[in-house]
């Protein structure tokens, strides 16, 4: 027991070390560099980059971004003074967002600037793990004095410019070991996970183990485009496209993950409109997934809120869901909440984010990952938990069923094997066989002297004796009514005048007096035809002790059966 809970806890705690290994590099990437203020104005055509990148103040530094609507915008950051050299080379790091395309103006303190622009495929070759762009700033002598960017068809539904930082060479590095350990770390427990739960689905047959699996395999996509890593391994993609595939893969995700839900809990919680209204949010959100994914390049804006609206309806599924759980007192309610606690809490905070009702941050924006992280060790734990029940039903049914069998076996009144388990362990035993039947003497009058009862309590006493007196590895039995039969290997020397002493000391009530006579017969034992020969033997021998005045043993040859 001890042992168990010290399991438990060191389950635990390897979890959540687990967990922590994949928030610290996260934690290392949110902090990393220096955080740069910026301000906006939108371009109204015709503007002078050199003009505007002198002219800070003409920038507006109060509105929310988002406030300012979708088109083409100038954004400037506030004074760096910092130089770029080749022993430390800085770049400027920023999330990357729906847009055409980005140019960035670096204005120099000796009056010179310089100037980078993205192709057709926008920001996708700046783009590192995390998804973030990161845009070297030439290296000069003088120091940089603020950075412009021109961000060209920006959709501005979150922002313009989000979460800008100031890195260098080295920290660039250090973000990009850090993600790829977040990243790695995640994708191998999902990896697992997908294993784990099909190896476990080919044995148990649950149905939510394969939603499971499909989940596991969405979740693996997501991370892979959403974390930068496709930009990585396909360059020619655009980010607009790396974008729309996010959202196809997050509602496939969330679809597979309501299903996994439905199948997971038992099946009253889904009684009525609930169980239909599940199939909708999550047919819903696999639609809205792929609206976005093919009409984006119409209408980013329109879409993404339907897609934003539609994830809401998770959280108008999943609490009439948690509070059926609760009523109908389902056993996996506990397991469901502790998993899944964050992952719809943060999805919901992501929602209301893209709602403009919280703010926008590099934790909430990688909340999916740290949340599904937790999800996915908690569900090891659910896991394990659900097969120790299936442990314990394994159990019970073993324990029943010997229990069930020994009852079969048994003779009631005085625990021994009944004739036909007797016969069954007693026909094909190899080698001589002695068999010795015992039948009490005038059980008649024990029963007229005790009564029935009395006869009963005779009979469990004489058994008692009889098994006791066995040699180990013999049988035991009671063929019916008075008679016992013991049957031993020759050379176990089971002597049947000792055992008629032993009887004759047996204790009996009132002190009665009880003797049996035992006939005896030997021979081998591996067929019906040798039982029926070995039995007859000792039925005549018995047949000789009683005519002989009782209380003695006699033995018969094979032959003379
Ligand atoms: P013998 O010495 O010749 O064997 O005489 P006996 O009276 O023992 O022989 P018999 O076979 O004529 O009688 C057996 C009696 O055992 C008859 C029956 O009422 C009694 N009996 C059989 N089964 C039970 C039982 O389960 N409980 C009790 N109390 N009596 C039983
Ligand atoms: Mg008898
Ligand atoms: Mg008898």
């Amino acid at each position: 027991m001890l042992a168990l809970r010290f399991l438990r806890l060191s389950v635990l705690v390897g979890a959540l070390i687990a967990l922590l290994g994949l928030v610290v590099p996260a934690q290392a990437q949110g902090n990393m560099g220096q955080a740069l203020g910026v301000c906006v104005l939108r371009d109204t055509g015709e503007m002078n980059p050199a003009e505007l990148i002198r002219h800070p103040e003409r920038f507006d530094c109060r509105t929310p971004q988002y406030r300012l609507g979708p088109g083409s915008f100038w954004v400037i950051s506030r004074d760096i003074e910092q130089r770029s050299r080749m022993s430390n080379p800085l770049s400027v790091r920023f999330a990357s967002l729906w847009q055409r395309g980005i140019a960035l103006h670096i204005l120099y303190a000796d009056g010179r600037m310089a100037t980078q622009r993205t192709d057709a495929r926008g920001i996708t070759p700046w783009i590192q793990l995390g998804a973030v762009a990161e845009m070297p700033l030439a290296r000069r002598e003088a120091r940089v004095v603020r950075l412009l960017w021109h961000v060209e068809g920006s959709a501005n539904m979150r922002g313009v410019m989000l979460g800008p930082r100031l890195v260098t060479g080295a920290e660039s590095q250090q973000a990009n070991i850090a993600l790829t350990a977040l990243y790695a770390g995640f994708g191998g427990l999902c990896l697992a996970l997908f294993v784990y739960n099909l190896a476990l689905w080919g044995a148990l047959r649950h149905r939510f183990q394969l939603f499971y699996c499909v989940m596991a395999l969405g979740l693996l996509g997501y991370v892979f485009s959403s974390s930068g890593a496709l930009a990585w391994a396909f360059p020619d993609i655009a980010n607009n496209d790396r974008l729309r595939l996010n959202y196809l893969l997050l509602g496939f995700t969330g679809a597979s993950a309501l299903i996994f839900a439905r199948s997971f809990f038992e099946e009253q919680v889904f009684a009525g409109w609930l169980g239909r209204f599940v199939y909708v949010v999550a047919g819903a959100l696999l639609g809205v997934g792929l609206l976005v994914f093919c009409f984006a390049p119409l209408n980013v804006q329109i879409v993404d809120a339907a897609f934003s609206s539609v994830f809401l309806m998770l959280g108008a599924v999943v609490a009439p869901m948690l509070w059926r759980a609760w009523r109908v007192r389902s056993n996996y309610l506990w397991l469901f909440a502790i998993g899944w606690g964050a992952p719809i809490l943060t999805s919901l905070m992501r929602t209301l984010a893209n709602f403009h009702v919280l703010q926008w941050s590099f934790w909430l924006d990688n909340s999916t990952l740290l949340s599904m992280a937790l999800e996915a060790l908690m569900s090891s734990l659910a896991i394990a938990y659900r097969i120790k029940l299936l442990r314990d039903e394994r159990d019970d049914a073993i324990a029943s069923e010997v229990m069930a069998r020994r009852l079969a076996d048994t003779d009631p009144l005085t625990g021994l094997l009944n004739r036909r388990a007797f016969l069954a362990q007693a026909i094909g035993r190899p080698g001589e066989q002695q068999l010795l039947i015992a039948d009490i003497d005038h059980f008649k009058r024990v029963n007229e002297t005790l009564g029935h009862d009395g006869g009963d309590e005779v009979l469990r006493l004489l058994a008692r004796t009889l098994r006791h007196s066995a040699p180990l590895g013999a049988l035991v039995a009671r063929l019916g009514g008075e008679e016992f039969a013991i049957l031993a290997p020759v050379d176990a020397g089971v002597e049947p005048e000792q055992l008629l002493a032993r009887l004759r000391t047996t204790r009996m009530p009132f002190d009665l007096k009880v003797t049996a006579s035992i006939g005896a017969c030997t021979g081998p034992l591996t067929s019906d035809i040798d039982w029926k020969t070995l039995y007859r033997g000792a039925d005549i021998a018995l047949f000789e002790a009683k005519s002989a005045g009782r209380d003695r043993a006699r033995s018969a040859h094979r032959e003379a059966a």
